[in-house]
């Protein structure tokens, strides 16, 4: 079922244990939380358009509730605003998104979808579950790189910023040098530099290009496995 896929941006923020394509739907289902509450008036039911006001009511707030997800700092690159997503609707949030028709190879479509939605093995996430021997959280800005120990491991340090790693560094210009074949030098320049200014930026490029976003998935499924648990 291809629209398994709709939400896989926003699923896992409700199931972090699976990336499996058939249990996305299962979750769009789920009622909205506290924050997203519909009142219900007994008195809509009596009548087709106080039933239709109420479907709207509550495709808004599950709109609302799932893109209150994607939007969590926790994830920046799924930034709503890149994407031009309407929080309020249910059609804009629930989109099929282009990548995920052009990435094949279903591993690399699963480490994409584990990159984009903060659930993966990098310290930042790892560390957010684990305090202090005192109880104290560990503060974002602690949670270093396993490599280099200077920089905070998220996902845009493992992507385009870390050089402690050799064969990290190799994968990544294994990546550019890709990207210049595919869609030329100066193109390609660009969109290197991109990824150092503006990398939530960069990564929707590489998202929306149809023979880029292959490329780039499987770059993700390589470089996550430099950071196991
Ligand atoms: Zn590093």
């Amino acid at each position: 079922m291809r629209g398994a896929y709709v939400v896989s941006d926003s699923w896992p923020f409700f199931n972090r244990s699976s990336c499996s394509g058939n249990e996305e739907l299962t979750h769009v289902g789920r009622p909205c939380c506290s924050d997203f509450h519909v009142d219900v008036d007994v008195r809509s039911f009596e009548t087709v358009e106080g039933i239709d006001n109420l479907i709207e009511c509550v495709q808004e707030a599950c709109a609302r509730h799932l893109a209150s997800g994607i939007s969590s700092e926790r994830t920046p690159l799924l930034n709503p605003i890149l994407r031009g997503l309407k929080e309020d609707s249910i059609q804009s949030v629930i989109v099929l998104r282009k990548y995920f028709k052009f990435i094949t190879v279903s591993s690399h479509r699963k480490a994409l979808s584990r990159l984009l939605s903060a659930d993966h093995f990098l310290a930042v996430e790892r560390y957010r579950h684990i305090t202090y021997d005192n109880g104290q959280p560990i503060p974002r800005c602690e949670r270093r790189c396993r490599y280099c120990r200077v920089f905070v491991e998220d996902e845009v340090h493992v992507l385009f910023h870390c050089s402690a790693l050799q064969l990290l560094v190799a994968r990544r210009q294994k990546l550019f040098a890709r990207v210049n074949v595919l869609i030329g030098e100066t193109a390609g320049n660009d969109l290197r530099h991109l990824c150092l200014s503006d990398s939530p930026r960069a990564v929707h490029r590489f998202l929306d290009h149809p023979d880029l976003c292959p490329t780039f998935a499987k770059y993700v499924f390589d470089i996550l496995k430099f950071f196991p648990l």
